[in-house]
């Protein structure tokens, strides 16, 4: 029997919903149930492809190649579960639907509205392929009182009368504020949310209560009281150290108790939280620690860097090591020359270079590659870190001065080039220059095949990988000879031989450039290969200096 859980944000944005929804998933899950979770955004935009990371933080890619909010990335991290195009729901998607059926005559001549056009769309959304999972988590982004979140509100409140209230269960996060004036925490705001929330016809039945400190007893109560909650189900869910400590804490709070009696599914066992339990273990009490240098553009907002960011931390789970981060802005490389450069990198034991778009920052990046490559110091390229460092080993080993990806403009020498055709399966994918840009990218998994003689096959131990992607240019394969002149060598192709996927240098300790971004596949119970390896690289380097 599907089960349905919804989960709102009161008062404040920026609570965690995406990890309150991911850790609940996680501990249904260590109950033996199974989970999907989904993300409903109101924003008009069809998908997040083409907004900036600054504004929204990092464009998180399924394997079927849907461009989604990074949501997905928790949802994924904390339960294991690939997501696909359909766990991401967008106004922009719901409209386009929507407004094409209405164009093909699909209404039959019906003047179409918001109620119940669109709030139908975004229910059959909602329940689309969920018939064979336990639970179904949906998270509605934005916070409640928001104008754009109101037909996904009007739409989980009618899913409650057509599913049952046994069915279905109403989650609200809010914020229970300290007011240091005061000396006390402050429940009202929680209280003008939940009334919100009523307004629209929809009564929580778990409040779920950000806190810096513990909720007492008598601020539960009023809690309860004013919000008509049971006061077993006012929740606390305190600051923790790590978010994957989360799973851990609500579950001492009773979240996934409360949770289960809703839905009459109490059990006597506990669930099974040894998983969680080893991760914060090694992360609380790690046996040493390794720095790593991350050469970005957008590194005053982490959240950009959100799969990336996990991913290192999970390569130094794996290796029982806390992970120290450097956020270096690449521009500010590009000033200050050699000796700048010796005091900033030379302190990193590993210095990655992430994707990117767009020419800002490259040249510093490239100094960064290039310094990784001749003191020895573990590197990581991904993405555009890949496509930068075929062009570093051009021009400054092979002496190509004008090799250059066509990205940054008109070049002689296009070691990186526009990709205007290529192959999906069976099916030939084209780019039209000028048409409109959401999803012109080789977007999602494609099968690797890798060469036995690299590290790329030593830390996968496979010769077949399948890894997602999201990029419109590609190392140009005329340049491929003279790339292995300067001892950078691709080890890993698409499977059909066309396009290079991971290159490596066998003269370096560690230096794997890949074409892909395996931090969208790293779990903190089953961290990606590349980045264990890399992490013990850091580890174990042998320097030049
Ligand atoms: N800008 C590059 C491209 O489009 C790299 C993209 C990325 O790093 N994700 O190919």
């Amino acid at each position: 029997m599907a089960r349905f859980i919804f989960v709102t944000g009161g008062v404040v944005s920026a609570l965690g919903k995406g990890i309150a929804s991911a850790s609940l998933g996680a501990l249904l899950q260590a109950r033996g149930y199974t989970v999907l979770l989904r993300k409903l955004e109101p924003y008009i935009n069809v998908d997040p492809g083409t907004m900036s990371p600054f504004q929204h933080g990092e464009v998180f890619v399924t394997d079927d190649g849907a461009e989604t909010d990074l949501d997905l990335g928790h949802y994924e991290r904390f339960t294991g579960v690939t997501t696909t195009r359909f766990d991401a729901v967008s106004t922009g998607g719901i409209y386009s639907d929507v407004i094409a059926k209405e164009r093909r005559g699909d209404y039959l001549g019906a003047t179409v509205q918001v109620i119940p056009h669109i709030t139908d769309a975004i229910k059959s959304a909602i329940l689309k392929n969920t018939k064979d999972v336990d639970f179904t988590i949906c998270e509605i982004g934005g916070t409640v009182g928001d104008i754009e979140g109101l037909p996904f509100l009007e739409a989980i409140r009618q899913l409650r009368n057509d599913l049952g209230h046994r069915n279905s269960l109403f989650v609200h996060l809010t914020l229970v504020p300290y007011i240091s004036t005061a000396g006390e925490l402050k429940t009202k705001p929680t209280q003008h949310s939940v009334k919100e929330l009523q307004s629209k016809g929809i009564q929580p039945d778990i409040l779920l209560c950000r806190s810096d400190r513990s909720i007492g007893m008598e601020e539960r109560r009023k809690l309860a009281l004013f919000c008509n909650i049971k006061p077993e189900c006012v929740i606390e869910a305190l600051d923790v150290s790590t978010t994957y400590q989360v799973p851990i804490s609500y579950h001492e709070q009773g979240l996934d108790r409360e949770v289960c009696r809703h839905f009459g599914l109490e059990s006597k066992t506990a669930p099974d939280l040894k998983i969680w339990e080893r991760i914060a273990e090694t992360l609380t009490r790690p046996e040493g620690d390794v720095t790593i240098g991350i050469i970005g553009k957008y590194v005053e907002l982490l959240d950009a860097y959100k799969s990336l960011h996990q991913a290192l931390i999970h390569g130094g789970i794996a290796n029982k090591v806390h992970v120290n981060f450097e956020w270096i802005d690449a521009s500010s490389l590009e000033e200050g020359g050699k000796a700048s450069l010796i005091e900033r990198l030379m302190p990193l034991h590993g210095i990655l270079v992430p994707g990117g778009f767009g020419e800002r920052g490259t040249k510093g990046k490239i100094a960064a590659i290039q310094f990784a490559r001749e003191h020895k110091i573990p590197f990581f390229g991904i993405c555009l870190g890949m496509q930068l460092a075929v062009i570093e080993a051009l021009r400054n080993i092979g002496n190509f001065k004008d090799a250059n990806s066509t990205e940054f403009g008109a070049t002689s020498l296009p070691a990186v080039a526009l990709m205007r055709e290529w192959i999906k399966g069976e099916v030939v994918q084209k780019y039209f220059p000028g048409a409109d840009l959401g999803g012109t990218m080789r977007l999602g998994a494609y099968e690797c095949t890798l060469n036995q003689d690299s590290k790329s096959y030593e830390s996968y131990q496979n010769t077949v990988i399948f890894e997602r992607h999201r990029h419109r240019y590609e190392v140009n394969t005329t340049y491929l000879e003279e790339l292995e002149k300067c001892g950078f060598y691709i080890v890993g192709k698409t499977t059909d031989g066309l396009l290079p996927e991971i290159a490596e240098r066998k003269d370096h300790p560690w230096f794997v450039a890949v074409q892909f971004h395996p931090e969208f596949k790293s779990r903190p119970f089953k961290p990606h290969p590349l980045f264990k390896s890399f992490i013990e690289a850091a580890l174990n380097q042998n320097r030049l200096i």
